[in-house]
Parts: C-alpha cells; structure tokens; sequence
C-alpha cells in the first residue's frame, strides 16, 4: 500500500481510498486529483521547503 505524508498532521498515514486519499490520524481527506495537483505545485512553487 501506498502511504505519504499527511499535509495537515504531518504523519505518514495518508493512504489511497478509491478516489480519495485519507489521513488516519487526523482523518483530512483530499480527492487524488486534488492530492496530485497539490504536490505538483509544492514542487514548483516552493523547491527550499522543509527549513524547520
Ligand atoms: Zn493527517
């Protein structure tokens, strides 16, 4: 299965659920193609993330 890390709570619980990929920590859900389109534009936008 594939797990990524939840946006919100930061854990790595975020798992695909049809069309949808769910936090089980923090239950967030997020359709895949919001997911995809999110990533995508983190990558992009923000390549220095993660300084903390
Ligand atoms: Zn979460």
């Amino acid at each position: 299965m594939i797990i990524q890390h939840c946006p919100r709570c930061g854990k790595e619980s975020l798992a695909p659920t049809g069309a949808y990929w769910k936090c089980t920590v923090c239950r967030m859900a997020i359709t895949s193609q919001a997911w995809a389109r999110d990533t995508r534009h983190q990558t992009v936008s923000r390549p220095l993330t993660q300084s903390k």
